[in-house]
């Protein structure tokens, strides 16, 4: 990874870190407690709805096999009252007639009523063709006379009315211990079938009612081709639930997931008194269909919630915080740029932001007042620095500066440039006798006067230092030069100084001129030092004079003096 890649990652981290971050980080820890008590509860709802179903589910099964039970039950009291008058009939020989006179089955469960002789072959029967058929091989009958008490077959397969049935069998040795005649009832598998499409009736949920070996008895009415096929053959229910429900429970209940993956619950109860179990199987996710949408939905509002919270705290992050920021950031960065101008408290900011973008505003005030100021001292500090106190006329480097500009302009338009030096005569003995005070007084008014010529000659007047003086006119000839020296020397000894070492009693100066046209290369110091060698040529002549340079080109080494 390059330090470039390194250095854009960490300036992401870095936002990501940033004030939305952890505004998005402050509203998560406030909404995920809220949160996790709502999947709690979303969670308890579901479980307590599963509970729910689960306990609908084995109400279901133990209501059918009660409902069952109370037609095995009638079934008993019929045939229990049935083994009354044929054991009353018996004794006088004519069980059989008095039966088929006197018994009336008019309960719809009931296909037919008989007598089995102890031999096993049907005496009498509400059915004529039963009569006859040998049953001896029924184990119904074996264990009805076997043990004396009512008895209920598994499915059979009925001989006389080649149907599938259930056979519940009553010994009359029950009530008449002597009796060995059997009474049995072939009960209709069709109506407890009808009775079972009654039950369930939720989506997803079967019922089924299987004997003792497993052969189904009875199944809602869709499901009526599967009654005496073995229940292990169908597709209803596993073979691991098969193994539980044989147990020799009253009735219980199992969860397991089938071979494509689904979950299912089944609930067993033993219909009572028989071997027979009414098995209610559910397929969970169809049971539980509406429970996991609904918590899905609740799941999904949720995540909703959470989402909107945490885009607001970003947004609210955004809107509140960083745009007020970044609008503050855009205001120092004009500052930065001097654009004083520039206000903060202009922008629509949030409330909280007010007294800092007024404080930012108020630093800009201040800010520009000492610019303002700056600018002024500068100025004031430039002129300082730029002109002598004494005679009010600019000092040595502000000079200097302005000669080599006006050289260079000379230069440019191969135009001639004169110097002017001028320097006070006897001042020396003038401070001696009148005090430095007056002195500079003297020159003060000298240089009055040599501002007042350089404006009227568009020169330029400056105080070389000391007591000399220089005038620079730019664009004059010797002539034109010797003629503004003339009027200095002049204009002095006019102002009338008194100066009592002087020649004439008053202040005078001596002035050397010294007029170029500069070319290339050349020293600018030469017309300098020529006006002063002029200078000091009018100083031996005897002063409050002008002497005019004869100047040749510093190359020809030939520098002469006028006069
Ligand atoms: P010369 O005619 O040859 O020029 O004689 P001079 O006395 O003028 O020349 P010198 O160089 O001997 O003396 C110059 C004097 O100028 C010395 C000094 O006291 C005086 N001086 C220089 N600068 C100032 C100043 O700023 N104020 C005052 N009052 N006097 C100054
Ligand atoms: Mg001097
Ligand atoms: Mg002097």
């Amino acid at each position: 990874m390059s330090i470039a890649s390194i250095g854009r990652s960490t300036s992401k981290l870095k936002a990501l870190s940033g004030i939305r971050a952890r505004l998005v980080l402050l509203a998560l820890i406030v909404v995920l407690p809220l949160m996790l008590d709502r999947v709690r509860l979303l969670e308890d709802t579901r479980s307590k709805q599963v509970a729910q179903a689960a306990n609908e589910l084995s109400q279901i099964a133990r209501h059918t096999a009660d409902a069952q039970r109370e037609i095995i039950s009638t079934v008993q009291a019929v045939l229990k009252s049935s083994a009354y008058i044929f054991a009353a009939a018996s004794h006088e020989g004519r069980g059989c007639a008095i039966m088929r006179a006197s018994l009336r089955v008019d309960l719809p469960w009931i296909r037919s009523l008989s007598v089995i002789g102890k031999d096993g072959v049907v005496w009498c029967s509400t059915e004529r063709n039963v009569v006859g058929i040998d049953l001896n091989d029924r184990d119904y009958f074996q264990r009805a006379r076997d043990t004396h008490e009512f008895v209920v077959s598994d499915y059979i397969f009925s001989r006389a009315a080649n149907l599938p049935s259930l056979m519940a069998a009553y010994p009359v040795s029950a009530i008449q211990g002597a009796q060995e005649a059997v009474i049995i009832a072939a009960v209709d598998l069709r109506w407890m079938s009808q009775l079972l499409s009654n039950r369930g009736g939720r989506p997803g949920v079967s019922v089924v009612m299987v004997d003792g070996k497993g052969t189904i008895l009875a199944t809602p009415l869709e499901n009526e081709n599967l009654i005496g096929q073995q229940l292990k053959d169908t597709s209803l229910l596993e073979a691991v639930t098969l193994r539980e429900i044989n147990l020799d429970r009253e009735f219980g209940s199992i969860n397991f997931e089938d071979a494509e993956g689904k979950r299912k619950a089944v609930s067993f109860a033993r219909v009572t008194g028989t071997r027979a179990r009414m098995i209610v199987s559910v397929d969970q996710s169809a049971l539980l269909g509406d429970i996991n949408s609904e918590i899905r939905t609740a799941y999904l509002q949720l995540a909703l919630v959470v989402l909107v919270t945490l885009l607001g705290a970003w947004f609210a992050g955004e809107r509140l915080i960083i745009r007020p920021v970044r609008t503050m950031t855009n205001v120092a960065h004009r500052f930065g740029r001097g654009e004083f101008s520039a206000r903060a408290a202009n922008a629509s900011l949030p409330s909280e932001f007010v007294p800092l973008a007024r404080a930012f505003d108020g630093m800009a005030s201040q800010l520009a007042e000492r610019e303002r100021e700056m600018a002024a001292t500068n100025d004031r500090l430039t002129v300082i620095a730029t002109v002598d106190l004494v005679s009010g006329l600019a000092n040595r480097r502000a000079f200097q500066s302005r000669f080599e500009f006006e050289w260079m302009k000379a230069l440019q338009t191969s135009s001639r440039l004169s110097v002017l030096m001028i320097d006070v005569d006897h001042f020396k003995p003038f401070n001696d006798t009148y005090g430095h005070l007056e002195g500079d007084a003297c020159l003060n008014r000298i240089g009055q006067a040599l501002s007042a010529i350089a404006d009227s000659r568009s020169g330029f007047a400056a105080r070389y230092g000391g007591e000399e003086f220089c005038l620079l006119i730019p664009n004059s000839n010797p002539a034109h030069a010797a003629e503004v020296a003339e009027e200095v020397r002049a204009r002095v000894e006019a102002l009338a100084i008194p100066h009592v070492s002087g020649a004439l009693n008053v202040v005078t100066v001596s002035v050397g001129v010294a007029t170029l046209t500069p070319i290339e290369a050349e020293p600018q110091d030469d017309l300098i030092e020529a006006a002063d060698a002029a200078l000091y040529a009018a100083k031996r002549r005897g002063r409050n004079t002008v002497v005019v340079h004869g100047l040749t080109r510093p190359t020809d080494k030939k520098v002469s003096l006028a006069g």
